[in-house]
């Protein structure tokens, strides 16, 4: 063995089991959970792959499992309970995975927004929309370096691009990834665009500061300040992403942030969830309880 792995695993282990002890299983502390959250109404917002859904080496592969999409209805379907989808994919694939009216549908991360305020139509930010033109033309730019490279996969998500390298080997990474950052880096340099990466993603996103985060925690204050209710909210992803709304609301003591996995090496979330079934499990706790079928 090379002298200092070990070290470094010794390292990361002791690491990770930091981290974990300072972020509770939120399966563990349910109980807990049900007194605080007994008399309110409860507002879910939920990214969809890696928390929801489990990952695919396609992303055109991730499916809604059928006793998911059941819990989700059931509870969306209680008075003391409202569901907002959250994730940076568009709302057309959202709603197309999920297939459940009368959500809240957030998408491409913050940019877009649906069934808030019972409205039915998919809202661009309009200040956002002038960037478009030139989405359009890094992505056509993409597409063409990068046309070679099989298993890569440029998403046009309008004002947004995701570039997925899921499917190539690691060997292939190295090239794929000078290729994509000799296409952005003028935009990024110049300041026209922001890049964030997230699991096996690359994002090129307008240079502003809104992102998931922003946008649930302007969700949740209007829900605050419009209806007077007595309110928690549970906030949950898996990816660096989500990290913008973990870290809205910090400190936030009506709302539970949970990152979703087994490996956290960081996160600005108090609780964490091991799976997807850890957290279709929780989703049927919640219901069981806010439907009275289950007590403190
Ligand atoms: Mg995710």
């Amino acid at each position: 063995m090379i002298p200092g792995f070990r070290i470094v695993c010794l390292i990361s282990k002791e690491l990770k089991t930091k981290i974990l002890e300072i972020m509770k299983s939120l399966k563990k502390e349910w109980n807990n959970f049900k007194r605080k959250i007994k008399s309110k109404e409860i507002y879910l917002f939920l990214d969809l792959d890696g928390t929801l859904c489990p990952l695919r080496r396609r992303i055109d592969n991730v499916v809604l499992s059928a006793d998911k999409r059941m819990v989700l209805e059931k509870l969306n379907s209680l008075d003391n309970v409202s569901i907002a989808i959250v994730s940076g994919r568009k709302i057309s694939d959202l709603q197309k995975i999920v297939g459940i009216k009368n959500l809240v549908y957030v998408g491409n991360h913050g940019f877009e927004l649906q069934g808030f305020g019972g409205q039915k139509t998919v809202t661009f930010l309009k200040k956002f929309k002038r960037y478009e033109k030139l989405m359009n033309k890094i992505k056509t730019n993409l597409e063409k370096t990068l046309e070679k490279y099989n298993g890569v996969v440029v998403e046009d998500k309008g004002i947004t691009l995701g570039v997925h390298y899921r499917q190539i080997t690691q060997k292939m990474l190295k090239e794929v990834k000078c290729v994509f950052e000799n296409v952005v880096a003028p935009y990024r340099n110049n300041g026209k665009v922001l890049i964030r990466s997230g699991k096996k993603v690359w994002e090129v996103r307008p240079p502003v500061n809104w992102n998931k985060g922003r946008m649930v925690s302007w969700i949740f204050a209007q829900v605050l300040k419009k209806r007077r209710i007595n309110a928690a909210a549970f906030c949950m992803g898996d990816d660096k992403t989500d990290e913008d709304m973990f870290k809205e609301f910090k400190g936030n003591r009506k709302v539970c942030t949970i990152k979703i996995g087994k490996k956290i090496d960081h996160s600005n979330a108090g609780y964490y969830l091991e799976n997807t079934t850890e957290v279709a499990d929780f989703l049927k706790k919640l219901y069981r309880f806010k439907s009275r079928k289950e007590s403190v």
